[in-house]
C-alpha cells in the first residue's frame, strides 16, 4: 500500500514539473470590463480580447494556446496605414482581420518588433503576473463594504407624528408659513412661484434643525433647483442620500405625489437633528421628476463630473408614502438590479426587525418611475420606497386637484419615514 502511495507521488510530481514546460492560456472575447482576473486584456472595439489562466464563464468565444517553454505570448494589432498580411504560424488566434494572439520564440522578437512581422506592432502578454480589472457594478459597492463591517445595534428611532402632520398642512397651503419673513400660504405649489417659495421653505425648515441646506442649480440651464440639506459627518468621504422629489403637477398641491415624501425627509432629519455620525447625511428633495426625473438626472450628472459620485453609499428615494385606502400597510419596496439588493436586504431586516413597532407590510417589486433611477444609471445602489401604488393599490386621487392631506394617513407615512430612517441609520453609525 505504502509502495504503490509513493510511485502514485513520483507520477503525480513529474506531471506538474512538464506542465510547467508549456502553459495553457484561454484567450477569450468578452463584453467590456467583465472579468475579474485576468493575464492581460485589450480593448478591442465593443469588446476585450482577454487571457487568462482560466475558462472565462461568459465569454463570447473562446481560444486555447500553448504557450511552450521557449515561447511568449502577443498581442499582434496591424499598424496604421500598413496592409501587411499576417504572417502564419503555428500558434495563432485570430479575431477579425486586424488583432491577432500569437506565440513566438523568445529570441525572434526585440522590443515590439519582429522581422517576421513587419506592419504588425506586438504587445506583450506576461503570464507571470495577473492584472484585476471589474466593472462599476462588479466591483463591491461602498454599501457592501460598509454592511460587511456593520456590528452595532441601535435602539429605535421615532418619527414625530405631529411634525409630519403640520408640516405637510404647510407644505401644501392648509396652514400658513412666514418665509422670507412674509406670512404666505403655499397654496399654488404647482405654479413657478410656490415652487420656489416652497423651496425656500425646506431650505428654512431644515437649517432650523442644524443642517446646511441650499438650493443647488445642478444644471446649465437653470433645470435642477434640488434643494439640498446635510450634515456633515466625522468621515466625510462617504454619503448616504435621504429623497423625494418636491415637485408637484399642475392643477395638484401634491400631498401626497409628493408632499409625504418631501416631508418624510423633513421628519427624517428632525428625528437625526441630535446625532452626530461617521458618514454624512444628505437629504435631496429633487427638482421636476414629474417632467421625467430633470432635477435627480442632473444631480447625478453634477456629481459625475465633479468627481462626487463614489462618495455615494445608497440612495433611498421616497416618492408618495401617504396613501393606503385599504389599510393592509402594504407598501412597495423598489429594486430591479442586483447591486441594490443588499440595500433591499438592509430595509427588510430592518422591518423585521422592528415588527412590533412599525405596522408595515413589504411588498418587494421592480418599478422604474421615480428619482431612484439615475443612481441606477450610475451602478448606484438606490431604491424606491413607496406605498402599494404598484402592487394594485394606486392613489386614485394621484395627480388631480383632490391630492390633499384628507387623504394622508400619517400613522402610515410615520412609519415608512421610521423604516428610512433606522435603515440608514445602522449605515450611518452613531458616534
Ligand atoms: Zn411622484
Amino acid at each position: 500500500m505504502r509502495l504503490f502511495f509513493a510511485i502514485f507521488l513520483i507520477i503525480f510530481a513529474t506531471s506538474i514539473f512538464s506542465e510547467e514546460n508549456n502553459t495553457e492560456v484561454y484567450i477569450s472575447l468578452v463584453p467590456k470590463n467583465r472579468v475579474r482576473k485576468l493575464l492581460a486584456f485589450k480593448e478591442y472595439q465593443k469588446y476585450d480580447i482577454v487571457a487568462t489562466k482560466e475558462i472565462v464563464a461568459n465569454a463570447l468565444k473562446t481560444f486555447t494556446l500553448k504557450v511552450e517553454q521557449d515561447e511568449e505570448l502577443f498581442f499582434a494589432e496591424r499598424s496604421h496605414q500598413h496592409d501587411a498580411p499576417f504572417p502564419l504560424k503555428k500558434h495563432q488566434v485570430k479575431f477579425e482581420n486586424d488583432m491577432y494572439v500569437v506565440t513566438l520564440n523568445k529570441d525572434k522578437v526585440t522590443g515590439c518588433h519582429s522581422p517576421l512581422f513587419s506592419g504588425w506592432a506586438l504587445k506583450k502578454i506576461r503570464i507571470d503576473r495577473e492584472i484585476k480589472l471589474a466593472s462599476q457594478r462588479e466591483r463591491k459597492t461602498n454599501l457592501q463594504i460598509l454592511l460587511s463591517g456593520l456590528i452595532q445595534r441601535y435602539n429605535f428611532i421615532d418619527i414625530d407624528k405631529e411634525f409630519i402632520q403640520v408640516k405637510l398642512e404647510e407644505l401644501t397651503g392648509v396652514r400658513p408659513v412666514v418665509v422670507n419673513g412674509k406670512t404666505i400660504f403655499l397654496n399654488r405649489r404647482y405654479e413657478e412661484k410656490d415652487q420656489e417659495l416652497s423651496r425656500e421653505y425646506l431650505v428654512q425648515e431644515y437649517k432650523k434643525l442644524g443642517y446646511s441646506a441650499t438650493v443647488g442649480q445642478h444644471s446649465s440651464k437653470g433645470l435642477g433647483d434640488n434643494v439640498v440639506a446635510e450634515k456633515i459627518g466625522s468621515d466625510p468621504s462617504k454619503v448616504f442620500i435621504i429623497s423625494s422629489h418636491a415637485d408637484t403637477v399642475r392643477s395638484a398641491l401634491g400631498a401626497d405625489d409628493n408632499g409625504s415624501g418631501t416631508i418624510g425627509c423633513l421628519a427624517i432629519a428632525k428625528a437625526f437633528k441630535d446625532y452626530n455620525f461617521k458618514y454624512t447625511i444628505r437629504f435631496l428633495n429633487f427638482d421636476e421628476e414629474e417632467s421625467g426625473m430633470v432635477g435627480s438626472r442632473a444631480y447625478v450628472d453634477f456629481l459625475e463630473k465633479k468627481g462626487g459620485l463614489q462618495e455615494i453609499i445608497c440612495a433611498l428615494n421616497m416618492d408618495m408614502i401617504g396613501y393606503d385606502g385599504d389599510k393592509d400597510r402594504v407598501f412597495n419596496v423598489a429594486n430591479c438590479n442586483d447591486f441594490s439588493k443588499p440595500l433591499n436586504e438592509l430595509v427588510i431586516s430592518t422591518l423585521e426587525e422592528n415588527s412590533d413597532k412599525l405596522n408595515l407590510r413589504a411588498r418587494k417589486l421592480c418599478a422604474y418611475r421615480s428619482d431612484h433611477v439615475p443612481f441606477w444609471n450610475a451602478g448606484i445602489p438606490a431604491l424606491l420606497i413607496i406605498e402599494n401604488f404598484f402592487g394594485g393599490e394606486p392613489n386614485p386621487f394621484y395627480h388631480s386637484s383632490r391630492d390633499t392631506v384628507a387623504a394622508i394617513d400619517y400613522d402610515y407615512m410615520r412609519d415608512i419615514a421610521a423604516l428610512v430612517a433606522n435603515s440608514a441609520v445602522k449605515v450611518l453609525v452613531i458616534e
